[in-house]
């Protein structure tokens, strides 16, 4: 899923259009719009990069098996933060994950319909570089969405799927480059429709509470890059360009989906999103946000009960896996990385 308040999305076809979509949809889950003209956004530059030379074997992911995780996962049903099926989630993440350095961020979310208790997991793998690339994806579903039968096929288990299917292509390997950390994040839905509350201060609560947390320890400080993976298994899958990410980092990105002839999939759209990465955003930790909003004709099947495994396609995840991987690769090889 995506949790946001307001996204722009430019339509670069011909004259643009901004559409605001706003993230408090009801329950029934509509998504309430609206458009009005605006003026053609520039094309964000595009940075020089110097870039290491194709390094060979292209990464590759099982990406049936990583299907099938999406199946196990919203078997479980909808898995709004305190509910029963939220907890049989935790443990279906976690118990993949054995024998892994796994860190737990356990907290209690204050919010709009009250006190929730919020886990992120983070599963570890190093590396012999100093630095540490984080890869993130929420795996909770729409709290306001609890009592339908939403059950977050693309928004939430998908990503959350290829994240343990990233852990075991990393599990057991040595790592020459930076260390990777992969962050299971919890609550990135908004908890409340129509809450008076600013949607950054009623959503993101699992990924700002870690973002705060390794501010505070000295982390953050060591993080190389932050990718999001979000509504990623969309058998039609067009990656945004997010021009809330970093510039350097999507272009890189860019040239990882290039170098695996996936290209075609990415970035024939500019976007706006409010998701994840925002927390890390503002405190300077270069990031790409990888997130196809546009689910279904006008986004029909985002944060509706349409949201179902039928929709997603094994090939997407094998290419945003294979592109993740490839990116990382890329990163590990660039001397110096760029500044934010
Ligand atoms: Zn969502």
């Amino acid at each position: 899923m995506i949790s946001k308040q307001i996204v722009l999305r430019v339509l670069l076809l011909s004259i643009a259009v901004v559409v605001l979509a706003c993230n408090r949809d009801n329950d029934e889950g509509q998504v309430k719009a609206q458009t009005q003209p605006a003026a053609p956004a520039a094309a964000p530059p595009v940075p020089e990069l110097s870039l290491p030379p194709d390094s060979g074997l292209p990464p590759t992911i099982d990406s049936a098996r990583a299907m099938q995780y999406v199946k196990e996962m919203v078997a479980f049903g909808p898995r709004p933060v305190g509910s029963a099926n939220h907890k049989k989630v935790e443990d279906f993440i976690t118990s993949h994950l054995r024998g892994d350095t796994v860190e737990d961020d356990v907290f209690t979310a204050d919010t709009p319909e009250g006190k929730f208790p919020v886990r992120n997991v983070v599963a570890k793998f190093s590396g012999i570089k100093d630095g540490i690339i984080v890869i993130a994806s929420h795996y909770d579903t729409n709290y306001p969405l609890r009592n339908t039968s939403y059950i977050g096929a693309n928004d939430g288990a998908s990503s959350s799927a290829l994240l343990l299917e990233l852990a075991n292509q990393l599990r057991g390997k040595k790592r020459d480059g930076y260390s990777i950390w992969l962050v299971w994040d919890d609550a990135e839905e908004a908890m409340k429709p129509d809450t008076e509350l600013p949607f950054e201060k009623d959503s993101l609560y699992g990924i700002r509470h870690l973002a705060e947390k390794w501010q505070a320890d000295g982390t953050l400080k060591k993080i190389k890059a932050f990718l999001l993976a979000d509504m990623i298994g969309d058998a039609d899958l067009n990656i945004d360009r997010d021009q809330n990410s970093t510039p350097w980092l999507e272009e890189v990105v860019y040239q990882a989906a290039s170098r695996l002839g996936y290209q075609s999939h990415f970035f024939g759209r500019d976007n706006q999103v409010t998701d994840d990465h925002i927390p890390f955003m503002q405190r300077g930790v270069p990031c790409a946000d990888l997130i196809d909003f546009d689910y279904g004709y006008n986004n029909v099947f985002w944060h509706t009960p349409q949201d179902t495994v039928d929709k997603l396609s094994p090939k997407s995840l094998e290419i945003v896996g294979g592109t993740i991987l490839e990116t990382v690769r890329i990163l590990d090889k660039m001397e110096p990385l760029p500044p934010k």
